[in-house]
């Protein structure tokens, strides 16, 4: 169970000598209770502090590493229900079911598809992350062979899917040090896949036809020496998967009920495209860890993965780029000199802009810790002083040429106070959307 900051004060040398990285023995409980730090941060701390911290700071739920080394799919590790409390911090794998009784040939095609998928967004690509490969066949060799396929091709994790031990330890052989997520153990056969999990080292799921069967089985599991785990509760629709994904999810965290500890997988099954994105929509809010399709269709994924972006960015971080000169097009010596913050959307919907007005341009991205144009200027990231300081550093006035500087239109009362502070330079006040971007460029350039 999770300790309070007081609690965990109680525990340490209180000697307030700052070695943790922050001044106070008090301050640095506080870190640890909402798991901001590391025990390990203290060179004091003793075997008994670390003995009761190190165990209630250890993640409610299990993490489970899939794939091979390089490549490896991380999940599980979370410790908030809400996203707002903090932050969700493994992204839902997105797996693409392939069943082993098509041709080879088409599947190939189509595990080419999966690899090539990217989704470039807010300068993040995102991408298909697993494999689950589906022995329809019941058979030994189609299924090896498609294992095979699947990993030579994509690179990706795999999920082997078998009721055949023989299958599945043939699959397992193939794929010997790559870790395959074995699909799965179940009350009837626990003991013998849980052998070859722990022969091959694989994470294994527990499939289970209620929650307390799940319970037991990874009860069992663990005793048996398995740690990495994922749970798998089939429902009847996705109303009932929600409920049981909920339910687990509150078990682990509030309830520190180790035998539902683990990430969770779900399937989508739906017949038609549109209730397919609704149920894989409804999994990756609340709470999947591995979300696996039985498709690959782009005006699937785009929805899932917008969405899987939005969930899994940390709340209390703004996403944010590089502060720096980005030259769009091919700026010349008297390029536009364009400003603006280090908030990632602001950014990219400036840059984008510029780019697609034709108007080759630099792009001075100046530090606000994230913050965007208004905001930042509010909190006095994004002030004249700080816009005059950032161009003086970029180094541009030093090189020949014109010198215009175009600074966002909501901001336009700092343009005094840049022009102060760069001398030589002519300010404008550009639109105050980006979407009035183009046409101001286009009429500044020809100036
Ligand atoms: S290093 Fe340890 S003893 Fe020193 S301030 Fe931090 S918590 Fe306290």
């Amino acid at each position: 169970m999770a300790m309070t900051g007081l609690q965990i004060f109680k525990l340490l040398p209180k000697t307030n000598c700052g070695e943790c990285g922050v001044p106070t023995c008090m301050a640095f409980a506080m870190k640890l209770a909402a798991m901001n730090a590391d025990l390990a941060a203290c060179p004091y701390a003793s075997e008994e502090a670390k003995k009761i911290i190190g165990a209630a700071s250890k993640p409610p739920i299990r993490l489970v590493k899939i794939g091979p080394p390089g490549r490896e799919v991380p999940i599980g590790n979370e410790t908030v229900m809400f996203r707002h409390d903090k932050t969700f911090v493994h992204p839902t794998a997105v797996a693409i079911a392939f069943p082993d009784n098509e041709s080879l040939t088409d599947l190939s095609h189509k595990l080419a598809e999966v690899r090539e998928y990217c989704l470039e967004r807010a300068g993040e690509q995102l991408r298909i992350n697993l494999v689950l490969v589906d022995n329809f066949s019941e058979e030994v060799k189609p299924f090896v062979d498609l294992v095979k396929t699947a990993a030579g091709s994509t690179g990706m994790g795999i999920i082997l899917r078998t009721t055949n031990l023989e299958a599945l330890e043939a699959g397992l052989k193939e794929l010997k040090g790559k870790r395959p997520l074995i699909h799965a153990a179940t009350p009837a056969n626990a003991e013998a896949v849980a052998a070859l999990a722990l022969k091959y080292d694989a994470p294994l799921v527990a499939r289970a036809a209620t929650l307390d069967e799940l319970a037991a089985l990874t009860t069992r599991l663990a005793t048996l020496g398995l740690k990495e785990i994922v749970l798998d509760l089939p429902a009847d629709n996705p109303a009932a998967a929600l409920q049981y994904n909920t339910i687990i999810r509150k078990a682990a965290l509030k309830n520190a009920f180790e035998p539902l500890g683990y990430p969770i997988i779900n399937f989508v099954t739906a017949l038609d495209d549109a209730s397919a994105v609704a149920d894989a929509s409804t999994y990756l809010c609340k709470y999947a860890s591995i979300v696996v399709l039985d498709r690959m269709k782009l005006e699937l994924l785009l929805p899932l993965m917008m969405l899987r972006q939005n969930i899994y960015t940390d709340p209390q971080k703004p996403i944010q780029v590089d502060p720096r000169v980005y030259p769009i097009g091919e700026p010349g010596k008297d390029a536009l000199l364009v400003v603006t913050t280090n908030f990632s959307l602001t950014y990219f919907m400036v840059s984008g802009e510029i780019e697609n007005s034709g108007v080759p341009a630099n792009l001075l991205v100046v530090d606000t810790e994230g913050m965007s144009v208004l905001t930042g200027w509010a909190a006095g990231k994004f002030s004249g002083e700080k816009v005059a300081a950032a161009v003086k550093a970029s180094g541009l006035g030093d090189q020949p040429g014109k010198h215009r500087l175009v600074i966002p239109g909501y901001v336009s009362q700092i343009s005094g106070e840049v022009e102060e502070g760069l001398p030589g330079w002519e300010v404008l006040v550009g639109p105050g959307e980006a979407s009035d971007l183009g046409p101001f460029m286009k009429i500044q350039a020809a100036r």
